[in-house]
């Protein structure tokens, strides 16, 4: 019998930038998918999801000549699609299983729980049958499940943060160069997960959408500064400064976004490491108010939040984190002051909005692992 547990992240800066080839800040957290499985004689997987209440059958030999679209939908694409984008790398066929998927994680709440699920199978087939990748490398593989399997066209963040954190850590991602740095956290801190409450209603198409006005935006810088603009990445704070007013809107605002959020990544990373909390408080402000008014991804209920927590005891800062439209903020929180804090925050936020908050203080945690059980 084996056990993998993957962790959900949450992102403490640095938002809409992973498909921009830019910079996040993420943290896996105490909310996770466990997967308790043991290994079949054939090539079958049996599963069923307690958080789903829902059992799926798969096949895995017939998986790689069935596309994405013949699947039913639902859960069973991102195991599938793992499975297949785990035996077209290493070319190798993968063990039958059957198992139960349990979760602390809350699903669709911008905790990234489909990367959870993914690093969960990922992990379970690397080391059952021994495959031997690297994180890295499985972290890829699950985005391009995401992609390919469920039709959404994330970055590497989320699956990179589930699989490659440290506890006490938070995980600094250059998502160009694709290298990691551990950033520690002020063990006096929490993170809370302060969900509004709102389903993040239409988030897939306008985050396809925003993810073309940024091509757009590169297109254009690339028409003014040439060739070497290959993403946002490549324009500096002070040359956006000077050639932003050239682009159309939205493109411009998209852009402005973007450029501004890698740069307070990199001053979030300097702050962290002195645990300077006012200026991680600002930054974090900053980015939201930047994601509601440029980047135009928050929403009533996100903003109502942020000001309940930025007012409650003990709040170092906060800011919507994940794609927006409804989801969750992110708040640091001194971890002497967590109970006022979520009793403060919790009532403020309920003036303001009908829909009912869930408040998550957590630690952060190390990325998915597994371990074989004895019986
Ligand atoms: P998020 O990643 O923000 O939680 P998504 O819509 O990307 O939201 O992913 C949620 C989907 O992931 C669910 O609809 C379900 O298909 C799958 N999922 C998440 N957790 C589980 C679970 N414990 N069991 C089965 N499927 C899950
Ligand atoms: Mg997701």
């Amino acid at each position: 019998m084996m056990r993998v547990r993957a962790p959900g992240r949450v992102n403490l800066i640095g938002e809409h930038t992973d498909y921009n080839e830019g910079f996040v800040l993420p943290v896996a957290i105490d909310r996770e998918i466990h997967l308790h499985a043991q290994p079949r004689t054939d090539r079958r997987c049996l599963l069923y999801s307690e958080t789903m209440d829902e059992q799926i059958e798969l096949e895995l030999d017939a998986l790689r000549e069935t596309p994405p679209e013949a699947l039913p939908t639902g859960w069973a694409r991102y195991v599938a699609g793992v499975a297949v984008m785990l035996m077209r790398h290493t070319g190798r066929l993968l063990t039958g299983i059957e198992g139960v998927l349990s979760s602390t994680l809350p699903t669709g709440a911008g905790l990234s729980s489909s990367a959870a699920l993914e690093a969960v199978f990922a992990v379970l087939w690397n080391t059952l049958d021994e495959l031997h990748l690297d994180g890295w490398t499985l972290a890829k593989l699950c985005q391009q499940a995401e992609h390919e399997y469920a039709g959404v066209y994330c970055g590497i963040m989320d699956q990179a943060a589930s699989l490659l954190a440290q506890r006490n850590h938070a995980l600094f991602l250059d998502t160009r160069a694709l290298q990691t740095r551990h950033a520690p956290l002020p063990r006096e801190w929490l993170i809370v997960v302060a969900d509004t409450g709102k389903p993040r209603t239409l988030s897939g198409s306008e985050y396809n959408q925003r993810r073309m006005e940024c091509q757009q935006a590169v297109e254009t810088f690339r028409t003014i500064l040439g060739e070497g603009v290959h993403a946002l990445r490549d324009v500096s704070p002070d040359t956006a400064a000077l050639y932003l007013p050239l682009l159309p809107e939205p493109a411009r605002r998209r852009a402005r976004h973007v450029i501004s959020e890698n740069a307070r990544v990199l001053a979030f990373l300097d702050a962290l490491a002195r645990a300077d909390a006012q200026t991680i408080r600002q930054l974090m402000l900053a980015s939201h108010a930047s994601l509601r008014d440029d980047y135009e991804v928050s929403c009533p209920e996100l903003d109502a939040m942020v000001a309940a927590c930025l007012h409650a005891p003990g709040c170092v800062g906060v800011r919507l984190t994940g794609a927006g439209f409804g989801g969750a903020c992110v708040a640091l929180v001194e971890r002497a002051q967590i109970e006022p804090f979520l009793k403060q925050a919790e009532a403020a936020y309920r003036a303001q909005s009908r829909y009912t908050p869930q408040f998550l203080a957590c630690e952060s945690v190390e990325g998915a692992t597994a371990s074989v059980l004895m019986e």
